[in-house]
């Protein structure tokens, strides 16, 4: 609940809360929510993805072969659920790609002109436990690249997750963290050694690594806890295992990262908690916070379309945390742009001056004005106060004299000097004072034509 909001005493307890953990995006927050899509679509568009949902809930198996069996995302955090006894599990999606890459397996995307770029804006769902920066619903903006195995991909989506940083202003306060995982070859046997180092010092692991040294020894090397941490930095080295093309592969990414002049730090400790990557992998990171709350990572993907049942197809992607940004946004004093100010309010008095009220506000909007009324009985008095408090700029005043005279009274809010002019030029008036600039016309006429092709029924139909 916003501050405003709050310190006004409420008459009864709240009976409905929010769930823990998950929250409502009030206005003030949709302003920031509203700038960010603007500028990942924007961005988007102009490196030719396209937009692509999926659906909140899939297969519980998508997620569970996608994401990974022991991964935290689907051993801890996936909310599921059946439809009825013994039928289909379900899940709430934690994260994007598996969703997207099961679409592209099944609508044929691989029929398409590769690779195939594609973006999203959508909310996910972890059983995390809550947090600052960590909650049950959240937001993420993606983009994945499938079908194109070429370092350059990688470079190009990290660029454009820091062009979206700078964009919003974000940028300088974040690094990048990069590091390759190797091909499941060479990952093969540094994960044996990783094995044989940290078998014998369960006693100093904490619980999560003792199990993950069985199933996924590589995430041993993330661990927050500091006693994994101080045996993470001595344990065996993947640069001395990798094999010459994923070393060749990484070597390039950074190079095409020189090349665009994007700042990175190698982190071999970096591994990401989703078993789905190969080759880079890359977080950015605040450094006063490190991994904890990272505003958002990615890496190559190049084995999971053929995992979830498609040819074999290399892909990359990325996801930023859309709350995150919006806390490094605040952080940083940025302010998203308010469009929902109200420029004008309409104030009357009087049956027959509501009806000329209502015919001005129409009027008022329809020329990109924001305009409010009180259509309600409340006293002059009360309805100049409700004006201030909107903080309009000015108010038009109608009673019922100034009616039957076709006369209204325009009001400067902030200097309170008052015009009476005639009803017919309010409209006009107000434009020319308001200023073209602040006006908020969108017709949208104007973009949708008639399709005047000769179609087949089902391409008109959304795709089942
Ligand atoms: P991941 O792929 O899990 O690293 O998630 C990508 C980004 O999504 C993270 O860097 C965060 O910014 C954001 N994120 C992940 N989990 C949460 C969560 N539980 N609450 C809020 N943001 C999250």
């Amino acid at each position: 609940m916003s501050k405003k909001l709050s310190s006004k005493k409420l008459e009864k307890p709240v009976k409905f809360q929010t769930p823990r953990g998950v929250h409502d995006i009030l206005p003030e927050d949709h302003a920031y929510l509203t700038v960010i899509k603007k500028v990942v679509r924007h961005r988007a568009r102009q490196a030719g993805f396209r937009r692509i949902s999926t659906p909140i809930f899939e297969s519980k198996d998508l997620f569970t072969r996608g994401v990974g069996k022991g991964t935290d995302i689907v051993e801890k955090e996936l909310y599921s659920f059946a439809t009825k006894k013994g039928g289909e599990e379900y899940a709430l999606k934690p994260e994007g790609t598996a969703g997207i890459v099961r679409s592209y397996i099944q609508h044929g995307m691989n029929q398409l002109p590769q690779p195939v770029e594609l973006y999203y804006i959508e909310p996910f769902f972890r059983h995390d436990r809550p947090q600052k920066g960590r909650y049950r619903q959240f937001h993420q903006f993606g983009f994945e690249i499938i079908g194109e195995p070429d370092p350059g991909i990688d470079a190009q989506i990290i660029q454009l997750a820091h062009l979206i940083h700078a964009d919003l202003g974000i940028a300088e306060k974040l690094t990048l963290q990069i590091n390759t995982i190797g091909c499941p070859k060479c990952r093969e046997k540094f994960t044996d050694q990783l094995r044989d180092y940290f078998i014998g010092k369960e006693r100093n692991l904490c619980k999560n690594c003792v199990r993950r040294l069985e199933e996924n020894p590589l995430r041993l090397l993330d661990c927050k806890e500091e006693d994994c941490r101080i045996l993470a930095e001595n344990a065996p080295k993947f640069a001395n295992m990798i094999c010459d093309d994923c070393k060749d592969h990484h070597q390039k990414v950074l190079e095409l990262l020189d090349a665009v002049e994007i700042d990175y730090t190698e982190n071999p400790q970096l591994v990401r908690g989703l078993d789905y990557y190969s080759r880079t992998v890359f977080e950015f990171w605040d450094e006063s916070e490190g991994a904890q709350n990272s505003v958002g990572g990615g890496g190559r993907y190049d084995f999971l379309v053929e995992q979830l049942g498609g040819l074999p197809t290399p892909a990359c992607g990325y996801a930023g945390g859309i709350e995150r940004i919006i806390t490094h946004m605040k952080d940083s004093r940025i302010l998203a742009p308010d469009k929902d100010q109200i420029d004008i309010f309409v104030a009357q008095l009087g049956f027959e001056a509501k009806k000329v009220a209502l015919q001005l506000l129409t009027e008022l909007r329809e020329e990109g004005v924001h305009a409010l009324g009180a259509l309600g009985k409340a006293s002059m008095k009360d309805q100049l106060g409700k004006a201030d408090k909107f903080e309009v700029k000015y108010a038009l005043i109608l009673g019922e004299v100034e009616v039957r005279e076709k006369k209204i009274i325009l009001r400067d809010m902030s200097s309170g000097v008052q015009e009476v002019i005639p009803i017919g030029k309010a409209v006009e008036k107000v434009v020319k004072k308001l200023g073209k600039k602040s006006l908020d016309k969108y017709d949208p006429s104007k973009e949708l034509k008639k399709d005047t092709r000769v179609r087949p029924e089902e391409e008109l139909l959304i795709r089942d």
